[in-house]
């Protein structure tokens, strides 16, 4: 397609300075109206080369190295308050760009702000440990920062996935390069410009712009990177876990899910259908911890399916910036294709579309990504839409027998991210809490979501933990040191 360069281009940032490409470029589509944003430059090898470079320098500078935690604690708190005053920019931002409604955007522009502060308290309060002596010795452990760090972040909620990684990584006393989405850059950028605002030195958080294969390959593969932190699809996580295996450098990932909700027939079903909309629903169904399977016990299944479809019909999808709409467009239009495409795997696999399984009919939407809540019924865990992450508004229902026959389908699944219980039975919940395969379980709630609370995936849905006090950890290496007491080792 040819480029329209009369658009804004925006610039990348490394070591304090913008950087463009005015004949390397890439778009940024509205998904609501299908019309161009702006332009933004693509980070070449030379980018990320310079960028790795001057972190390298920026991080060893005792303007950095030499901080003391509690003032390395007042940027990031600086760093917050600037988020705040700008939330609403950080929402139009993301709305322009991934089509996420409004009151949702505003939201994760007001948690990313909290996220930082709570960084900031983490670091002012987290210690080093003395350790128990087996001698005349004393033995400790400190935490050191990797030096360069990666934050790569995918689309869908670009600036929380920033904040939780660029927040515990600069606590930790890392350079951080951040690399966005090539989807929604824009979170990321500004977030460069007010970490300069809050006080980080030059080179401490560079920004770089352009797609995975390009610019995120190119430092992830950078030998000056020495810890890749990335949040995005199965695929790209194992690519890039291969390339740190080889360069032997550790990688925090936080991959994708096929999240098991389930409905017991003792459940609160009103509250349980409120929480499953949500759980799926909510952001299109682009969540890595959409509870895309919903097991429901045979004994309500019919009843809890009815009340379902009367819910999801009342779902208003629309433009993002009105505030009644409860569902905006999909983010891009290649993402709905995908999502069609899977919907047809369904009908051609013996699913039922109970609902949706199409784009809205309005005209006003007909130039945007947008596409109906969709429940397919009929399938069963060996069908691709069971199986295969879809991160988009499809919820697959299922019936069950009982507890062992519902772990048993819960936990046939390669991916392990979350889950929900919907059950009235204490003894119950926590059984089946401690059976499920997910590095996260919801009981009678769902996305409940906590900066304090530690937040990843079993099996393919990635590797180590972000969040809480021990999400700085990941940024850190620890170091044993072990100091005699005998004095006859002195002069
Ligand atoms: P994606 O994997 O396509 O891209 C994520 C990021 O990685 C982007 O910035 C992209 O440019 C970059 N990238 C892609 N390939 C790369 C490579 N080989 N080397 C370096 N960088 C590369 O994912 P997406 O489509 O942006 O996001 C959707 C996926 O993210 C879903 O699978 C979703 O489940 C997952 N996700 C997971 C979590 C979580 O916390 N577990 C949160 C949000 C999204």
């Amino acid at each position: 397609m040819a480029q329209q360069t009369d658009l804004i281009l925006k610039a990348f940032l490394i070591n304090g300075q913008w950087v463009s490409h005015e004949q390397d470029s890439f778009e940024s589509i509205n998904p609501a109206t299908g019309q161009v944003n702006y332009r933004l430059s693509t980070a070449n090898k030379a980018d990320v080369d310079l960028a790795v470079h001057t972190a390298k320098v920026a991080v060893q500078q005792p303007s950095w190295c030499d901080m003391l935690p509690h003032v390395r604690a007042q940027i990031l708190n600086r760093l917050a308050a600037l988020i705040t005053e700008r939330a609403e920019d950080f929402a139009r931002l993301q709305m322009l760009e991934n089509g996420k409604v409004w009151t949702e955007c505003k939201n994760q522009a007001t948690s990313a702000a909290a996220t930082f502060r709570y960084y900031a308290g983490v670091c002012e309060t987290l210690g080093a440990e003395v350790t128990p002596s087996r001698g005349n010795y004393l033995s400790m452990v400190t935490y050191e920062p990797y030096g360069v760090v990666a934050a790569i972040t995918p689309w869908n909620s670009p600036l929380t996935m920033e904040a939780q990684k660029v927040a515990p990584a600069l606590a930790a006393g890392n350079a951080v390069i951040l690399k966005p989405s090539e989807v929604t850059p824009s979170a990321a950028l500004l977030l460069g410009e007010l970490g300069l605002a809050a006080g980080l030195p030059p080179g401490i958080l560079n920004v770089l712009t352009g797609h995975g294969a390009i610019t995120g390959k190119a430092l992830v593969e950078h030998p000056g990177v020495r810890m890749v932190s990335f949040t995005g699809g199965t695929a790209s996580g194992r690519a890039i876990g291969m390339v740190a295996a080889d360069r032997i450098i550790p990688v925090a990932l936080e991959l994708g899910g096929k999240s098991p909700h389930i409905v017991f027939d003792d459940a609160n079903l009103e509250a349980a259908v409120e929480g499953v909309v949500g759980g799926i629903f909510e952001g299109s169904g682009q969540s890595c911890v959409a509870g895309s399977r919903l097991f429901v016990q045979r004994g309500v299944y019919d009843k809890l399916l009815e009340i379902l479809i009367e819910r999801t019909k009342r779902i208003k999808v629309g433009f993002p910036e009105d505030e009644s709409v409860e569902m905006g467009p999909l983010a891009t239009f290649a993402h709905r294709e995908r999502i069609e495409q899977m919907v047809d795997s369904a009908r051609q696999e013996g699913g039922h579309i109970v609902l949706g399984g199409k784009r809205p009919e309005q005209p006003e939407l007909t130039q945007g990504a947008f596409y109906l809540p969709t429940i397919i019924t009929g399938l069963n865990n060996q069908n691709t839409c069971v199986r295969e992450e879809i991160f988009g508004p499809v919820l697959c229902v299922l019936p069950f027998e009982d507890e062992k026959d519902l772990i048993r389908q819960a936990n046939d699944s390669m991916y392990g991210l979350a889950s929900g219980i919907w059950t009235s039975n204490y003894q119950r919940a926590w059984q089946v809490a401690r059976a499920l395969e997910t590095g996260l379980v919801w009981i009678n709630t769902y996305k409940q979501l906590s900066i304090s609370t530690p937040f990843g995936g079993f099996k393919n849905s990635g590797i180590g933990r972000e969040k809480g006090i021990n999400g700085v950890r990941i940024y850190q290496q620890s170091k044993g040191i072990y100091w005699s007491m005998d004095p006859r080792n002195l002069p």
